[in-house]
């Protein structure tokens, strides 16, 4: 399709060289005229002397100054011819070299791999090359042409008096495997006759504008972030992020919280590197935030960014070892956890503890010591109600309480939600806006009330990537823990918190019931 433009191009330059025929002779004409009527003003002051000298030899004076005008016409010609001669010499290299300067460039359009026309404005020394869309509408930048035009007529005016050649084209380059960016660009190279080379004068580019290869058109928050679980990923990240750069973060922590969501309609600035997004108006004192994509992950279509910036993401799961995830709900107190925390630090266990608002802000210092002996601490709500009989406000309140009291106690927001009973539905983990995660095996503990009924239980269901629901508020399950270690050791498990068993990849709207069995909420 390219090879076209070059039969353009000879076209063009043919249209260009007759043009500057036309304009190049007018003023050979000029500078002609002058060199004449300079030898004609000569020619009459000497006639004037001549008249005062003697009659008889007025002839041969006659013929002495006719020889002297011939002798003055034809030097003045000859130095008119020779100027003439050099200017065209000089033109006839500044044209040479435009024409080279446009072959390089054209050279790099092929490149580019637009389609172009080649359009060429010659006026005597101002050449303007347009690299037209060969078809406009399959370039995604609107009015692509007329914006060329103008941006290269800007551009010429700026060297009014120089030989320039002005160039306005679109450059196209992939910036991630499914994202391409478009610029409108105008050079100007203003040609320098002593050195007889082009000195890069000026560059104009207009906003580059990004394109997805997926839909043709331009980038969208929508194609860049898939499905609304994932926003409200970012939302997470956000907020988690605002209190870690927040110098007094116990005083914004109520503003991250009752923050406005994000939605698709937020305005965004794509880099292939990092996202910017500006907030919906809030008290936390950040209108904006840039999040690079790797903080992001698995909110993110990994085709239209920068692959380089996902490598960090990568699983640190063995795909050859057995994993499994113990998870303890409804605490914490101030004497079965704390139990459980050491049989848990004797074993090298790190587990999940799904704990309720209301008991962390009782015992808030038990909260800590789970963050800071390495487990995982997730929002098990407030109080301990039906999430999926709650109005979203009402869901919101318990989820935001949980949130406050487990930062206040490890600094650290819950990810993710365990609803009580499992019960959740799509009205109430929108409004949750956390990942939701189930299990795969029900201990029963809480009912058994038995260390080795509940060991059998475990021992009955567990798989590779399951996820064991137990309860650290009661003493019996607690006594029941070294056994289900040692047994499910020596099988060959080892033990991860859930949000390594999911490698971090859970997202809001979707539950999980175990490493591979991943469900949306409906
Ligand atoms: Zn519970």
């Amino acid at each position: 399709m390219f090879m076209k433009k070059s039969s353009n191009y000879s076209n063009n330059s043919q249209h260009k060289e007759a043009t500057s025929e036309k304009q190049a002779p007018l003023s050979r004409v000029e500078s002609h005229q002058k060199q004449t009527t300079g030898t004609a003003r000569r020619t009459q002051t000497t006639n004037r002397q001549v008249s005062k000298k003697k009659p008889t030899h007025r002839k041969y004076l006659f013929s002495l100054m006719t020889l002297l005008t011939i002798v003055i016409i034809a030097t003045g010609g000859y130095i008119a011819f020779t100027l003439k001669q050099q200017e065209a010499l000089a033109r006839e290299k500044y044209e040479a070299a435009a024409e080279k300067l446009l072959a390089s460039i054209q050279e790099e359009q092929v490149k580019e791999g637009i389609p172009a026309k080649l359009e060429t404005l010659s006026n005597g020394d101002k050449k303007e090359l347009i690299f037209r869309p060969k078809e406009e509408s399959t370039i995604p930048v609107k009015d692509a042409s007329k914006k060329l035009s103008t941006m290269a007529n800007k551009l010429c005016k700026k060297h009014t008096d120089k030989e320039t050649v002005t160039v306005a084209r679109i450059e196209a380059q992939a910036v991630a495997s499914k994202v391409s960016t478009y610029s409108l660009k105008a050079d100007s190279y203003v040609w320098n006759r002593e050195t007889g080379r082009f000195e890069d004068a000026d560059s104009v580019v207009a906003d580059p504008i990004f394109i997805s290869e997926k839909t043709g058109n331009e980038l969208s928050l929508k194609d860049l972030v898939p499905d609304e679980g994932s926003l409200l990923g970012i939302q997470q990240v956000i907020q988690q992020k605002i209190l870690d750069q927040a110098k007094e973060p116990d005083k914004v922590i109520d503003a991250v919280l009752a923050m406005d969501r994000i939605t698709y309609e937020s305005k965004f600035t794509y880099d292939p590197e990092k996202l910017t997004i500006q907030l919906p108006q809030n008290q936390t004192g950040v209108s904006e935030i840039t999040l690079a994509y790797k903080e992001i992950a698995p909110f993110i279509d990994p085709e239209l960014v920068n692959a380089d910036q996902l490598k960090e993401q990568q699983s640190t799961l063995d795909q050859n070892k057995k994993y499994v995830a113990l998870t303890f709900d409804d605490g914490p107190n101030d004497t079965t956890t704390l139990d459980l925390l050491k049989i848990l630090k004797d074993n090298d266990v790190k587990a999940t503890f799904f704990e309720l608002g209301q008991m962390v802000d009782r015992y808030p210092e038990v909260s800590r010591k789970v963050h800071e002996e390495g487990h995982e601490i997730a929002s098990h709500s407030y109080s301990h109600p039906q999430l999926n009989t709650l109005s979203p406000e009402d869901v919101k309140a318990e989820i935001t309480k949980t949130d406050k009291a487990i930062y206040q106690a490890t600094g650290v927001l819950p990810k993710n939600l365990r609803p009580p009973y499992g019960a959740i539905d799509q009205q109430s983990a929108q409004a949750a806006g956390k990942s939701i995660i189930q299990w795969s095996v029900d201990t029963e503990d809480w009912k058994l009330k038995d260390p080795n009924k509940i060991l059998k239980v475990v021992q009955n269901n567990v798989y590779d990537g399951s996820i064991i629901l137990l309860h650290d508020i009661h003493p019996k399950s607690v006594q029941a823990v070294p056994g289900i270690i040692q047994t499910l050791k020596a099988q060959g498990y080892e033990f991860v918190t859930v949000d390594q068993l999911l490698n971090g990849n859970q997202k809001p709207m979707y539950q999980y019931f175990g490493a591979t069995d991943e469900r949306s909420v409906s």
